[in-house]
């Protein structure tokens, strides 16, 4: 959950008990209001083409309003109230910011493998330590914003808990970054996506959370949602012995208990349907599905987060093999939302500009446009529980702009030019203009109970 400082401390609740707390206590209470910042100014935005994503319908000349971080009216003659500052995009394409429902903020590959080889990430478990991570993952945060992604959902390989970190860094004005939904530590049968050593079977942790039996899946998950995950992952199918469809059920009856959805990294047509059955609300990668899979994705409203790598990183049979996939499960009418998956080193390119590149699968394999704008904004935010991925009364000021129509060219994402989230300004004029916070918290990592599938 996101609280804005504005509607804590604006909030009647607040006044009443600040009241009762001088009452009480007959003195003044100074230091509070140095805590809070000034309240925001309405802005309003002038719009030359808003995208619906819902629809694919593109509305002229909207003036869209913001109060307090959310969107409060929006058409032709809305009329701009007194002391709002107005953000002029008459000559640009708005939309809702982007979201990634699959990233991993706090891992980065540098030794240039191949993403075949699980090596690679394993040696980054090895060689970095969280903070390092970290460190990193601050400015990979920062890089998807300023290309114009608002959310993400992070999908664990973040040492011990980095992701955690940064989401609480980035709630709570330390760092600037997307909104996030975070995984912790991935659940899975002995080894996780590793062959480990005989003499050292623990270098495997705490990147995975070994769980076989179903007491240590329950712990497993109890222990995650303990130290701040809101979303755990299952790894299903990277051992000969994968999670059955009982294992996975006591992990999601587990999970969905407290409000926490379940993701599963799931490859084989097997595992994905031992996922699908046991009731997680998404498959992760999925690449190989059989049409029956699939259509049971489509009844049950499973999500499909392909992560389809660019043929570049995949070789051409595998970026193929994965246009088939999208086109069937398309065709089918599965639920699909976008999730890169992009966890390697690029020099002079960022982890956003690289994000986009994974959208170009879903394009060479005909799925509409309005299709793929939905995957990479309603559809995630749907999945991710988020109030976001639309433009529109009531959503939170999620929006990006640019000179481009993307429903032209998807390419057109690549200019995003203006960035807000949650009503504040991160990108205009296509310059990063946060200025250094001066107004702080600590989210706490624990959420309430039944919260996080709803993470406002
Ligand atoms: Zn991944």
């Amino acid at each position: 959950m996101i609280t804005q400082w504005s509607q804590v401390y604006s909030s009647k609740g607040l006044s009443v008990l600040v009241v009762l707390f001088l009452l009480m206590f007959g003195s003044t209470f100074p230091a509070l209001a140095q805590f809070a910042p000034p309240p925001a100014e309405p802005i309003i935005i002038r719009a030359g083409h808003v995208i619906d994503v819902a629809t694919g319908d593109v509305l002229e000349n909207q003036s869209i309003l913001i109060e307090g971080g959310k969107i409060t009216a929006m058409g032709s003659r809305v009329v701009a109230p007194d002391g709002a500052q107005v953000i002029d995009l008459s000559d640009s394409w708005v939309m809702p910011g982007l979201i990634d429902a699959h990233t991993h903020l706090a891992l980065m590959e540098m030794d240039g493998s191949d993403i075949d080889d699980a090596g690679s990430y394993y040696y980054a478990s090895l060689i970095e330590d969280t903070s390092m991570r970290v460190a990193q993952g601050t400015q990979m945060a920062r890089s998807m914003l300023e290309s114009g992604f608002v959310w993400v959902r992070d999908t664990g390989n973040n040492g011990n808990y980095g992701d955690v970190t940064l989401r609480r860094a980035i709630q709570g004005n330390w760092i600037p970054g997307p909104n996030m939904v975070a995984a912790g530590r991935m659940i899975a049968p002995f080894g996780g996506q590793f062959q480990m050593n005989p003499e050292k079977p623990l270098l495997g942790e705490p990147e995975y959370f070994y769980a076989d039996s179903h007491e240590e899946i329950i712990h497993a998950v109890r222990e995650n949602v303990h130290y701040g995950a809101t979303f755990v992952k299952l790894i299903i199918d990277n051992q000969p012995y994968i999670y059955s469809e009982e294992d996975v059920r006591v992990a999601v009856e587990e999970a969905h208990d407290m409000g926490v959805g379940v993701m599963a990294h799931a490859m084989s047509d097997e595992g994905i349907r031992n996922a699908v059955l046991g009731g997680v609300d998404s498959i992760e990668h999925g690449f190989n599905p059989s049409d029956e899979t699939l259509q049971l994705m489509a009844d049950r409203g499973t999500y499909l987060v392909g992560t389809d790598f660019p043929a570049s990183r995949l070789g051409d049979a595998r970026y193929q093999s994965n246009i088939e996939r999208n086109k069937r499960a398309f065709a089918i009418g599965v639920p699909m939302a976008f999730g890169s998956d992009a966890v390697y080193y690029e020099a002079g390119r960022t982890r956003g500009e690289q994000t986009l590149d994974f959208l170009r699968s879903y394009v060479d394999a005909g799925l509409p446009m309005d299709h793929i704008l939905r995957m990479v904004t309603m559809n995630a935010a749907d999945l991710l529980g988020a109030n976001s991925g639309q433009v529109k009364v009531g959503m939170n000021a999620d929006i990006v702009a640019m000179s481009s129509n993307p429903q032209d060219d998807i390419e057109n994402l690549r200019g995003i030019h203006f960035v807000m989230k949650d009503g504040d300004v991160y990108v205009q004029d296509d310059t990063f203009v946060r200025e250094t916070p001066r107004y702080h918290n600590n989210p706490r990592r624990k959420q309430p109970r039944g919260n996080m599938l709803n993470q406002n």
